[in-house]
């Protein structure tokens, strides 16, 4: 049997998947097996950062690999600690908590949003705001947190005490704040899955302001903005505010799973042994790839992530086809004339990889990907736009 066929018959039937079996590549190109080479700007969904099999990174990871593959949270690990200090001393956030996935990390920061809210505000201060058109992950909990009804339809009841605030809507938020009892507000700087959307920088300061004032704890999901995507280390650093929690994953551990929740000075002490947990969570080998990708997120790769940015922004935005470029970074959506799927096959037929947001063609690139291919790629791109 084929590759297809195998999956079709025994993997649980959850996505629909393009039509290609990716077997290697190197950095931003991608292979096959049958023969096709693809530039990849999806990089599986935000998760490899310098891109497929990068020398470092495997180095890093092999080099771990041979000492010792998993120790579980009864013992130290030294890549594990190495890490939560490198996140700290580049964030200023206190203490970090690892897990596997982007869902798992927004777990556990409302976690720590609920029980700092009841140790010092009372129990009854547990509602989360979180936003409308946003996505939190799909756990039964993070689902409660996404604030899209389609993913929430057939599988309630959810977890309680999340309320939805339009984004951008400055009323709504205030309005909510005042009606119910908030343990934190929950928002993703650029909404990703919700179609590359950033909020706008009135927002997030209006966020913070009612945040600060109301002894509320502001959570950034950074899962999908994190890890230099935005062009920032984090992308709430573009906004000029100071999370008191930030959760990550996606980019962090360059291709393996690793999740992880950063907390600041209010939440560092909020949890005690036993509060929580997770046997897989800070790998060791996840940790060990998470370090190297981390210390080489600096000013200079950052400085290239802008630069890419807006030469992919400058060549769309007012190309035949193209309606609006929205997105931040190296996270970009393009809002075509044409059905968005329509594009997206069409840049695969001429050999390069690209997403979908909602209506949007998404654009993930590795923070790496040399001019020369990123210029090939929105070649592509540009083409496939037309009608
Ligand atoms: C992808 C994503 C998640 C969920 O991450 P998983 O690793 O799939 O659990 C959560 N929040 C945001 C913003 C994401 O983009």
């Amino acid at each position: 049997m084929s590759v297809k066929e195998l999956d079709k018959q025994y993997i649980a039937d959850t996505y629909a998947r393009f039509p290609v079996v990716i077997t290697e590549g190197k950095g931003s190109i991608v292979k096959d097996g049958e023969g096709n080479e693809y530039i990849d700007l999806a990089t599986g969904i935000a998760v490899n950062t310098f891109g497929v099999s990068d020398d470092e990174w495997v180095a890093a990871v092999t080099k771990q690999l041979h000492c010792v593959q998993h120790t579980s949270n009864l013992y130290y690990s030294e890549p594990c600690a190495e890490l939560a200090k490198l996140l700290c001393e580049k964030t200023g956030m206190k203490k970090v908590f690892f897990s596997n996935s982007g869902a798992e990390a927004n777990e556990c920061a409302i976690k720590a949003a609920r029980k700092y809210a009841a140790d010092k505000k009372g129990a009854e201060y547990n509602t989360i705001i979180t936003l409308k058109n946003s996505f939190h992950g799909r756990t039964v909990t993070t689902l409660a947190a996404t604030g899209q009804e389609v993913f929430h339809k057939d599988f309630l009841p959810l977890t309680e005490g999340f309320c939805y605030v339009e984004a951008n809507n400055i009323a709504d938020l205030t309005e909510k704040v005042a009606d119910n009892k908030i343990a934190a507000i929950m928002f993703e700087c650029v909404q990703g899955e919700g179609g590359v959307m950033p909020l706008t920088k009135e927002f997030v300061t209006a966020i913070s302001q009612i945040a600060e004032k109301n002894d509320i704890l502001m959570i950034a999901d950074e899962v999908q903005t994190g890890n230099g995507r935005t062009g920032k280390l984090y992308g709430y650093m573009n906004y000029g505010i100071t999370p008191d929690i930030v959760s990550t994953a996606k980019g962090l551990g360059g291709g393996l799973p690793l999740g992880a929740t950063m907390l600041g000075s209010k939440v560092e002490d909020v949890f005690k042994p036993g509060s929580h947990g997770s046997t897989f969570g800070g790998n060791p080998v996840a940790c060990a790839g998470a370090v190297n990708i981390l210390s080489r997120i600096d000013e200079e790769l950052l400085a290239g992530v802008c630069k890419k940015s807006k030469y992919i922004v400058d060549r769309l935005k007012g190309a035949e086809g193209v309606v609006s470029v929205s997105g931040m970074g190296l996270m970009l959506g393009i809002e075509t004339v044409k059905d968005a799927g329509e594009v997206i096959d069409e840049c695969r037929k001429n050999g390069v990889l690209v997403i979908k947001a909602k209506n949007k063609v998404r654009l993930l690139p590795a923070l790496n990907i040399p001019n020369e291919l990123l210029e090939k790629a929105v070649n592509v791109i540009i083409n496939a736009c037309k009608q």
